[in-house]
This record gives C-alpha cells, structure tokens and sequence, in this order.
C-alpha cells in the first residue's frame, strides 16, 4: 500500500505549514496583508494564525488610547 503522505499547506505569509488555509473576504484586512506582503496572492489565502494576526491589528486601530484591560 502507498500512503501518500500529503504536505500540509504552506502558508505564503509565515511558510510555516498549517492545515487550515483561511480565505480572507474583508477589504481592510487584505489591504493589511498586502501592505507587508505585497507579492502575496489572496487566493493563497493564509493560515489561521496569520489572518488572526492581522486582524488584531483591527484592534490597535480601532481601540482609542487609554482602554482598560478587561
Ligand atoms: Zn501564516
């Protein structure tokens, strides 16, 4: 029997392996992604941790200074 052992995907961001590729649909975030990876292809999309990542960039945005930590 041949057990083809298929690679997990390879996230085009961090090239760590990961076995959940996200597709990331929100304008700001792949204007984010872009912005440090400007030869990254969206339909690549990236892995969770990444996408996780960047979306709490969000956060330093959107959160005014001075916020208490819950
Ligand atoms: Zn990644």
């Amino acid at each position: 029997m041949n057990s083809t052992t298929s690679p997990a995907d390879i996230c085009p961001l961090c090239g760590k392996p990961t076995d959940s590729i996200e597709h990331i649909t929100e304008e700001w975030l792949l204007r984010e992604i872009r912005n440090e990876h400007p030869e990254w292809v969206e339909a690549n999309g990236s892995c969770t941790r990444c996408v996780s990542y960047y979306r709490s960039l969000d956060h330093v945005f959107q959160t005014p200074d001075g916020e208490p930590n819950s």
